[in-house]
This record gives structure tokens, sequence and C-alpha cells, in this order.
């Protein structure tokens, strides 16, 4: 019997991009003809990169380009690059029609980004292929936006005057907490949402980066029919594993850093002493947060390896480091840390043995990478889905999250909150033992007979079946 043929469809951005590579490489792995249909060009360099590289890696894994149509502006409001690929590419879907048929061998299944499911699952039923949605958040911000076009937030009448709202298979959930696009229908990201959703009753599963121990409480509620009556089964296959797992090298100079004397600093520094920084492929925090971050980081005396950002879009980004920080700030902490600019292997930064704490802004991605390889976080939410994700590192006691600091530019957060709560993380004891446990509990959803294990055999099983 042929393998089945699955083809998935990333949209924009590196935070998706990323776990569809690796859920590629992973089903590739379990014996399934895989086609990526990747987008070209990309917004940063970073996807083009990671494409590549992904390809390189995996030469029986087909690609084939998608080049959506040239964009046409809508009246949503939607001034984000990344958004407004996503634009592009909804607008363009119907492209794909005629290449899903000619795919030899002939496809299954089909993995598609929420943002374009409603689209995708049209198509793919006209074929009698399957299809199947890859959340890319987590899977309690998932039932956030289950629950909008129910919700309709805004027309139910003055919904940002209300501190909290009870939400089914959510509870109490701060006002504050919700993304204010989300809060505004005439945004981009409100309608993409809406009009996505109800399609999730009819794909054959959801496929989500999470696991029972991490997430228990959603995902049943999300499989109970709490959130939506007739939702498609979710599948918790998380936390994903890096897609060039197979090829990693030791860690050590070179693999990881664009200098070695950077990455020889990082060998030689003491267990769990190091404070990564990061707030993923596409936050520029302000200027003038930025030197509070710096003076916080110099205060806490921490040891630190900090990867600044200056620009949202990665090609953009050109100032140098000496020129934001300062020459003074370089000298003066010279052997305390390292700032860098650039891209860098995250997932593999965080399993090195130096470090031992993570200020990050809660991309899911990034909170999947701690928890799997055991790093506890101080979350600093900036936008998004990011305080629905810091919720989730605060309530499983993962890390901490200083509410009050507010979204990205909601505030001026003062260097010595700064210092104080890096060094609350960072030595905190029950903290690192319940962080332990959780990477443990994590390792085990993996294993044969674990969580997410069973999933990914139920979802496998699945794709072979419809071949
Ligand atoms: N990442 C990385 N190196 C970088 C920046 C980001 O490897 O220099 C990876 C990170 O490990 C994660 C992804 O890019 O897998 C970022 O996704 P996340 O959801 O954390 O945040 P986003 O960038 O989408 O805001
Ligand atoms: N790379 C990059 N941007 C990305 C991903 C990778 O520039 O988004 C580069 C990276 O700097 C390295 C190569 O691609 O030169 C391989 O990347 P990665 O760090 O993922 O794996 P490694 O080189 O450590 O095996
Ligand atoms: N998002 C949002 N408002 C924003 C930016 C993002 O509600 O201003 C949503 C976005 O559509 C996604 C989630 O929050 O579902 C994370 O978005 P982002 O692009 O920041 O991170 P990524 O999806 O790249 O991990």
């Amino acid at each position: 019997m042929a393998p089945p043929h699955v083809a998935l469809f990333p949209c924009s951005g590196i935070g998706h991009l990323i776990p569809f590579l690796r859920l590629a490489a992973t089903v590739a792995a379990r014996g399934c003809t895989v086609t990526v249909i990747a987008l070209h060009p990309t917004v940063s360099a970073a996807e083009s990169d990671q494409l590549s590289h992904f390809f390189d890696l995996y030469p029986h894994i087909k690609c084939i380009q998608f080049q959506p149509l040239p964009f046409k502006k809508s009246k949503l409001f939607n001034e984000d690059p990344f958004f407004m690929q996503v634009e592009a590419i909804s607008n363009s879907v119907h492209i794909l029609d005629p290449i899903l048929s000619t795919l030899s061998p002939p496809l299954s299944a089909i993995i598609s980004d929420l943002s374009v499911a409603t689209s995708i699952c049209r198509i793919a039923s006209s074929k009698s292929i399957s299809t199947y949605v890859l959340i890319t958040t987590s899977a309690r911000f998932f039932s956030l936006m289950a629950l909008l076009p129910k919700l309709a937030l805004r027309e139910s009448g003055g919904i940002q005057e209300k501190a909290q709202l009870e939400l089914p298979g959510l509870g109490l959930v701060p006002v504050s907490s919700i993304p204010p696009p989300m809060l505004d229908s005439n945004h981009f990201f409100s309608t993409v949402i809406s009009s996505n959703i109800p399609c999730l009753s009819n794909v054959k599963g959801i496929l989500m980066n999470t696991f029972t121990g991490l997430e228990s409480e959603s995902i049943l509620a999300l499989n109970s029919g709490r959130i939506i009556p007739d939702l498609a089964p979710v599948l918790a296959l998380g936390p994903f594993e890096p897609f060039e797992v197979e090829r990693r090298a030791p860690v050590g100079p070179r693999s990881i850093l664009p200098t070695a004397p950077t990455l020889q600093w990082l060998d030689e520094q003491a267990p769990e002493s190091v404070l990564f920084i990061s707030f993923g492929s596409r936050t520029a925090l302000s200027r003038d947060q930025t030197l509070q971050l710096r003076d916080g980081i110099e205060k806490s005396g921490c040891k630190f390896l900090w990867i600044l950002k200056s620009n949202k879009v990665d090609k953009d980004d050109k100032e140098d480091v000496q020129s934001i920080l300062g020459e003074s700030f370089l000298e003066r902490t010279r052997k305390q840390g390292v700032a860098i600019k650039g891209w860098v292997n995250q997932d593999r930064i965080l399993a090195h043995p130096a470090i031992g704490g993570f200020i990050s802004h809660c991309g899911w991605n990034s909170v999947t990478e701690a928890v799997r390889l055991g790093v506890p976080i101080l979350a600093w939410p900036q936008h998004g889905d990011q305080k629905f994700n810091a919720a989730v590192v605060e309530s499983t006691g993962l890390g901490l999250w200083a509410k009050d600091w507010g979204w990205g530019g909601e505030k001026l957060v003062a260097g010595d909150d700064i210092a104080a709560k890096i060094s609350e993380m960072m030595l905190g004891k029950d903290l690192r033992a319940r962080v332990k446990a959780v990477k443990e509990i994590a390792r085990q959803a993996r294993e044969i007979g674990g969580t997410s294990e069973g999933f990914l055999s139920l979802l496998v099983q699945e794709l072979k079946l419809q071949e």
C-alpha cells in the first residue's frame, strides 16, 4: 500500500512556519509522503532561511512555492506586514485548487493554518481530501478565538468597560488580557477569526502544539463541546520537537551563535546561571523600554544572553547593538553577559545547561520550547495571544508574570522593577523544581504510552486509512 500523501500549508510569520515544519518532519518520519506549500516571497529573511534549511535537511519532503496574487488593500484595519501577507494569501487560495488536483501521488489530507481554513476546506472537500487545521497558539487562546463569533464582542455592549468576562471553558477572563484587535470588529484579525472558526466543525481534526499535562482543562473543554458544540476533535500533539533534531551537533562554538567567542562564553558559565532574553521573531520593544530593560539586567547582576531586536521585520533591523545600548554599558557588562542581534537557534540555546531563566514575550512556540527544556519563564507578554499564553505559564507554575506591566508600549516598566523580577525568577527554588517536574511530564507525554504520542499515532492511523 502506498503511503498517504499529506500537504501542509503554513501562513505568514516564523511563529506559524516553525510548528508546521516540525509537524511536517514528524509525519514524514511516520511514513507519510509530505508536501509543504511554502510562501514565496516571505516577509522575513528568517522564514526563507528556515525553509531552505528545512528542504536541505529533508530532500524527500516536497515543496510547492505559493506566490500570493498582488495585494489589494481592503477596508479592514491592517497595517502589520505579516497580517497583510495573510490577507494577500486569503485572497489567493483559489490558485491552489488546480495545483492540489495534480499532485502525485494524489493527496489524502491537507493540514492548514487557521487563517485560511475555510477556503482550504472548501477546495479540499470538492476533491475528497480531508482537512486538518494546525493551531499555532495555546489551547487557552484558541478557546477564546473559537468563542469570538458567538460573542460578537463589541456588539454585545461595552465589553471594554467591563473588568472581566465569564467565558465557557475559560472561567473569569480579564478583559485586559484580550488582544485589543479582537475587540474591534473592523480589525482584520477579528474578521479572520470569525470567518474561519465556523469551518472547524467540518474539518477532520484540530492539531495543537500543547499537551494534556500543560493545558488539561482547556483541551477537555474544547473536546467536550463546551466551547463549540460540534467542534472537530482536538489532538494535543505537543510539545513539538525541533525539526533538525536528527542532525543535531553537540552544543558548541559556531553551532548556534554568530560568533565563537559568544558561545564559548556561554560554555564557560555555571549551570543554570544565565538569563536568556528574547521577544521572538517579530516584536521590538520601544527604545525607552529597551533602555530600562538594559538597566534592569545590569542591576540584577545576573549573567545574561540578550537577543536584541529594534524592528518588527528582520530585513529592516539594521541598527547595531552598540548604538542601541551604548558603549559604556557593553564595557561595564563585558563579564556579565552578551547582547547580540540576528537569528540564533533559540531551541538549542534553551537546551544549554548554563541557561537558568528566560524573559519571554510568551509567543506560544517559545513557551513550549521552554517547557520542553525545563527553563523557568519571566513572562512579559506584548501583544496578541501572549497574555493568554502567559496565563498558562503562571497558572501551571512555570514562571512569573507581572501583570501590571501591561501590553507592550502601554507603560514604561522601570529598570528597578525588572531587576527585582529577574532576581525572583533566577533565585526561585520552588519554581525551578516545578519546571523540572513539568519537563518530565512533557517528556512522558511524547513517549510510547504518553498522551501526545497517543494522539500522534491516532492521526497517522487516520491518515493511512484515508489513503
Ligand atoms: N526563534 C529562534 N531564533 C530567534 C528568534 C526566534 O529560533 O532568534 C524561534 C523560536 O525558538 C520560536 C519561534 O522562532 O520557535 C518564534 O515563535 P514564537 O511563537 O515564540 O514567537 P513569535 O516570533 O511568533 O512572536
Ligand atoms: N538560519 C537563519 N535564519 C533562520 C534559520 C536559520 O539565518 O531563520 C541560519 C542559521 O544562522 C544557520 C543556518 O541557517 O546558519 C542553520 O540554522 P539553524 O540555526 O536552525 O541550525 P544549525 O545551523 O544550528 O544546525
Ligand atoms: N494577534 C492579535 N493581535 C495582534 C497580533 C497578533 O490578536 O496585534 C494574534 C495572531 O493572529 C495570532 C496570535 O495573536 O493568533 C499570535 O500572533 P503573532 O503573530 O503575534 O504571533 P505568532 O502567530 O507569529 O506566533
